[in-house]
């Protein structure tokens, strides 16, 4: 305690094994720190405690192989958009790196940062569900894989222990044809926070919808992927209007100081009429 200001601790983890030994209620993981310390900045950072994990090469790197591409938690946006399997195959995740904040948040943010600080109006969460992303969670007491849509319970709440981290991030690659569409609605073009943002992909076999898959950020506690809206526009893929119905009982978006319910509701059933339309 120095004066009124309360002390912080922030340790290197000197490796994988290390961090593991330590990170728990107490000892909270630090990676790129671009959430962690805004909150330090504005004096809302509770945990006082913090082992930095950036320096661990476990969790970085890309790994390509014939059915997944798998990214190290501590992949930047960076990183993402400058990967070219990475970034042809999973256009959308791409388009999320290059759409969250500037340069310096994109140089130092990390895909696993962005997953545990769970805003619901994160912008790689949506694409992530769009292409089944799974986690693989680390602890000392072993791997355990969850699939991405199952992790957030509630707002700010995950299937994570706090004895756990996000290792890494696979992405099952797809076969061809799938027509993707991503959208970000904010106050301005570049470094605002989404009203409503909404990932898709569509395969489509002539009339048909073969496959398809919607997720949404900013309209619930959680980012959504709604299975509801896929099934309406399978069964029907003309009937834009039922679509739109199922897609109004998955969101729940509220009025806060960004925007209203209303609006949300509104934009996202434009964007979801524009993704069928284009894709
Ligand atoms: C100016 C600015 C603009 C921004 N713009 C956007 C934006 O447009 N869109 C957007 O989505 N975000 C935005 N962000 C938020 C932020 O950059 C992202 O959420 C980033 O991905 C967080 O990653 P980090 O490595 O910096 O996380 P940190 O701040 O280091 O950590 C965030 C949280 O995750 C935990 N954590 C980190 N890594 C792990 C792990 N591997 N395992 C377990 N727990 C872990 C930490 O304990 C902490 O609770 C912005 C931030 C800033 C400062």
């Amino acid at each position: 305690m120095r004066g009124n200001v309360p002390a912080y601790e922030l340790i290197a983890a000197r490796s994988l094994e290390h961090a593991l030994s330590i990170v728990g209620d107490e000892w909270r993981p630090f990676a790129g720190g671009t959430d962690l310390m805004v909150l330090f900045e504005a004096g809302k950072l509770q945990h006082k405690q913090f082992v930095s994990i950036w320096g661990l090469p476990e969790l970085k790197g890309i790994d390509v192989t014939p059915e997944a591409i798998t990214l190290g938690a501590l992949t930047t946006y960076t990183e993402v958009q400058r990967h070219p399997e990475l970034s042809k195959e999973f256009p959308l995740l791409a388009r999320a790196a290059s759409e969250t904040g500037g340069i310096a948040t994109q140089n130092r943010g990390t895909l696993g940062g962005n997953i545990v600080n769970a805003s619901p109006a994160a912008d790689s969460p949506p694409a992530l569900l769009v292409y089944d992303a799974e986690l693989e969670l680390v602890s000392a007491a072993g791997v355990r894989r969850v699939p991405y849509n199952t992790f957030h319970t509630g707002y700010k709440r995950m299937v994570l222990r706090p004895d756990e981290l996000v290792a890494r991030i696979r992405l099952p690659r797809r076969h061809k044809g799938w027509a993707d569409y991503y959208r970000k609605v904010g106050t301005r073009r570049a470094q605002a926070i989404s009203k409503v943002c909404l990932a898709g992909a569509i395969l489509r076999q002539g009339v048909r919808i073969a496959g398809i898959r919607i997720a949404l950020g900013s309209v619930a506690p959680t980012v959504v992927r709604c299975y509801e809206t896929e099934r309406s526009l399978r069964d029907d893929p003309e009937n834009i209007g039922a679509a739109k119905a199922a897609l109004s009982r998955e969101i729940a978006p509220i009025d806060d100081i960004r925007s209203t319910a209303n609006y949300r509701l509104r934009v996202a059933a434009n964007l979801l009429e524009e993704f069928v339309q284009t894709g």
